[in-house]
């Protein structure tokens, strides 16, 4: 779907050592986020599940020139009643991609040259995205680069349910960095405190759990509301003191578990702990502080966990653990990250109140 074909070229010191294109799946998470945008707008219906024009477009590096690349504008584009081009489809909305949104598959492409021997494992790799202009009719001799992945034509209404918005949020504290126009995320506080109790058990090994929950549009105005209603947690996940790793045994105790709760909820993130105060306790108190492992952080292997099994523009991350003060003492923390734009941030959420006068669980 787009005039321009991407590549990845890979550089050791300044020298070319290897090339890779970057495939349509690169542009997914942006996509998927845009879509969910223009649900989220009224621009879409939620019935018509996946869209299928899309348009990506370089923004040449200003220094270096073409065919380098600084960032992508990637457009999303209504259907037309017949196979017109793409100028006669009305832009349902867009946004401009900084290449580090590629580094998983530039993370992909390096591992493709370590197994091949051409790298060593430990030696320091550079990546720039470059652009050609794809010639017309080469388009459709190579439709499989050129087009979108099979997986994105199978419409997938999405289950909203009719609630007042505002009344949900009602008496919400609202928590974490605030985002312009990200939808609106509703977390109960029963669900950090089982999680926290679960990071506190887990000791030094990693924990976590499925974010379950409803997503709710208002009847008088499109707006989406993600509400995490519970947390499941991955019994059969294994786990170490630095990694997590959700088995085929989860997911099935999750289906479960959502069968037996009988509220018709859906699978809307998930949520892990860094034990930091373990991975750091060997170290020099001092050098804590310029300690990336000492800090709330969403690292490489949970991206890429996330864009896996999270691929939904709605799906949430939640991370706790232990981080370093100026003042060189431990603080427990939560932090919730989501998709924005096809990127993983740390993102803003609403904290409901607990009811007065007991346990209450949605
Ligand atoms: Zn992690």
């Amino acid at each position: 779907m787009s005039r321009f074909r991407f590549v990845l070229e890979l550089f050791r010191e300044s020298a070319r050592i290897g090339h890779a294109p970057l495939p349509p799946e690169a542009f997914e998470a942006a996509l998927e986020c845009l879509e969910f945008e223009a649900v989220r707008k009224g621009r879409l219906p939620p019935e018509l599940g996946r869209r299928a024009h899309w348009s990506a477009a370089p923004v040449w590096d200003s220094a270096l020139g073409e065919p380098f690349v600084a960032a992508v504008e990637l457009e999303l584009l209504g259907a037309t009643a017949g196979p017109g081009p793409s100028a006669d489809r009305a832009p349902l909305g867009g946004c401009r991609l900084c290449t580090h949104t590629f580094q998983l598959f530039a993370q992909d492409a390096v591992h493709a040259l370590v197994r091949a021997g051409r790298l060593g494992a430990e030696e320091r790799v550079v990546y720039r995205l470059v652009a050609y202009a794809v010639a017309p009719g080469e388009e459709a001799a190579r439709p499989r680069a050129a087009a979108a992945p099979t997986f994105r034509t199978v419409p997938q209404p999405l289950p909203l349910e009719p609630s007042r918005l505002d009344a949900l949020l009602a008496d919400a504290e609202v928590c974490g960095p605030p985002h312009d126009d990200e939808m609106p995320l509703l977390l109960w506080p029963h669900v950090l405190e089982e999680a926290a109790v679960r990071t506190a058990a887990a000791g030094g090994v990693e924990t976590g759990g499925i974010l379950v929950g409803r997503l709710h549009r208002d009847p008088r105005g499109p707006e989406i509301l993600a509400e995490v209603t519970a947390q499941i947690p991955a019994r059969h996940a294994r786990a170490g003191s630095k990694h997590l790793e959700f088995t085929p045994e989860t997911w099935t105790d999750v289906a479960q578990a959502l069968a037996l709760r009988g509220a018709g909820e859906l699978m809307l993130g998930w949520w892990h702990s860094h034990p930091a105060r373990t991975w750091c306790g060997d170290c020099e108190p001092a050098r804590r502080l310029a300690c990336p492992l000492a800090r709330g952080f969403f690292s490489a292997a949970d991206r890429r966990l996330h864009q896996t099994v999270f691929p939904r523009a709605y799906s949430v991350a939640l991370v706790l653990g232990d981080r370093v003060r100026n003042d060189l003492t431990w603080e427990r923390y939560h932090d919730v990250y989501g998709w924005s734009r096809g990127d993983l941030q740390p993102r803003g959420y609403h904290l409901k109140h607990a009811p007065k006068g007991g346990n209450h669980a949605p």
